[in-house]
């Protein structure tokens, strides 16, 4: 019987151009492309058609006129997900410092004014506006990174995966390079040094053992062929234990001895010492310039907290054989990241200052103390949101750094727990994924945890009404 009333209700179901003769339908045509339309009238047929098949014949007395006026305002929802943009702001209630999975750094005030600058008009990126002449893209930020760094001369390019990429391959194509088997890295998205390195067409030549390098065992491994002593960061593991770890310094004694160059694959790359706010011990890359490194590589969304970039500093002699090298168009900045890494280098011309504006820099460095008490400002705006549907409670915890970088250090920090009373702690998760803008906090049992830390400044708001909705919605919003 049942069967036979579903057969004959989804023979009544409207066509799609029914549908879209339909008065309430129609309308929609002259707001939203045509396609679209037919596409999101499309999904909520088959919707109503997914309904009917489950339905136990309770829903059997619907005329056909009324599935058209209920489907659409299910058609304006299935528009409106189609036309809201993919990517959308998210606040971060992980803790994680730098979420690549986030977009990693979150740039300081004046990087995004030049940003926006750049993007919305045209600007002078290869002309010197003095002379009228044609300029170099990269004469300005060159000149910032040889203040900062004290470095001869340097190079932007794309990401650090194409500093290495670069570097490789215009300093050592068909010849040898020599690493530590500690130090044959994999950071996520498949950057590995031992396919980086093969696809830069120089050749590998691994030595020492995972746990211990010593200097001689560079020095027994140089041949005519060797072009490079090679030092990589171990920017998001340890190894801790019986160790031993041949240095910068070391491997530059050995290359002065031999007349090789040292190149350092620093990964992160700080430029200010952030020790003294109990950050394990990270060296900085005017450090590594001063141990007598040739060529150092590392990130501009790192610790450094600017645009995706990587960013090559060393000797002239060097930096000019990669400028020559075809790859380096290949992989150039656009004007948008030369706007951004401008402005985050010259928050650097003072470093007290840089610590204080530049985001990364500034969550990194906050204190215990300080947030412990916005947690507990959070807490009480929380409370007020939840309306009873949670238990949320304050807690001490720690944050991580992220971005493969200072893999062991926990910062001690402020943390809200929230505890869902009508949902399960998946569902909020999810409700607060699905919204705009999205949160993401870390999950802990039954508990949602969302770090101050990371939470930016004027978002705590935003986040309360965020939880309000997600506790108090039918999940069908969702
Ligand atoms: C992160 C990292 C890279 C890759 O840098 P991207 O800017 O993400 O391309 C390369 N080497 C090391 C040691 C790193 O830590």
């Amino acid at each position: 019987m049942i069967e036979d009333r579903k057969a004959e209700l989804l023979r009544t179901l409207p066509s799609v151009d029914e549908v879209l003769r339909s008065n309430e339908i129609k309308d929609m045509l002259d707001a939203y492309p045509r396609e679209l339309v037919v596409a999101s009238i499309r999904e909520a047929l088959e919707r109503v058609r997914n309904q009917l098949l489950a339905d136990d014949g309770t829903a059997g007395e619907k005329t056909r006129a009324c599935h058209i006026a209920e489907m659409a305002g299910d058609v304006l929802e299935s528009l409106a997900l189609r036309l809201r943009p993919n990517l959308r702001r998210v606040i971060n209630g992980t803790g994680v410092v730098l979420h690549t999975n986030l977009g990693r750094a979150v740039l300081p005030a004046g990087a995004i004014e030049a940003v926006h600058m750049a993007a919305s008009g045209y600007c002078n990126i290869e002309m010197n506006l003095a002379s009228g002449k044609r300029g170099s893209r990269y004469a300005v930020v060159e000149e910032l990174l040889r203040s900062l760094t004290g470095a001869e001369s340097c190079l932007v390019v794309n990401n650090n995966a194409a500093a290495v990429l670069l570097a490789l391959s215009s300093l050592a194509r068909s010849r040898e390079v020599i690493v530590s088997r500690g130090q044959l890295v994999e950071i996520g998205g498949s950057f590995r040094i031992p396919e980086v390195m093969a696809q830069s067409g120089a050749i590998l030549v691994e030595v020492g053992a995972t746990n211990k390098t010593h200097p001689d065992d560079y020095r027994r491994a140089i041949t005519e062929n060797t072009a490079l002593l090679l030092h990589v960061h171990m920017s998001n593991y340890r190894i801790v234990g019986f160790t031993r770890e041949t240095t910068v310094e070391e491997m530059v004694e050995i290359g002065r001895e031999k007349g090789l160059p040292v190149m350092s694959d620093l990964g992160s790359g700080f430029l200010v010492d952030m020790a003294r706010f109990g950050l394990p011990p990270e060296p900085t890359v005017q450090q590594v310039l001063a141990a007598g490194a040739d060529v150092v590589t590392f990130s501009g969304d790192k610790l450094l907290g600017g645009p995706q970039a990587g960013i090559i500093v060393g000797r002239r002699e060097f930096i000019d054989e990669m400028k020559k090298n075809p790859l380096t168009r290949a992989v150039r900045i656009d004007k948008m990241t030369i706007a951004a890494l401008e402005a985050t280098l010259r928050e650097y011309l003072d470093p007290e200052a840089a610590v204080r504006n530049v985001p990364t820099l500034r969550m990194l460095s906050a204190e215990a103390n300080d947030l412990m008490k916005r947690a507990g400002e959070l807490l009480i705006l929380l409370q007020e949101a939840s309306r009873e549907k949670a238990v949320i409670t304050l807690e001490a915890g720690t944050s991580a750094v992220g971005g493969g970088a200072m893999p062991t250090a926990e910062l001690p920090g402020g943390i809200v727990a929230i505890n869902p009373l009508t949902i399960s702690v998946s569902e909020l998760a999810s409700r607060l994924r699905k919204g705009d803008p999205a949160v993401i906090g870390r999950l802990q049992e039954d508990r949602l945890l969302i770090d101050v830390r990371t939470i930016q400044k004027g978002e705590d708001m935003i986040l309360a009404g965020a939880i309000a909705a997600a506790l108090d919605s039918r999940g069908d919003r969702f």
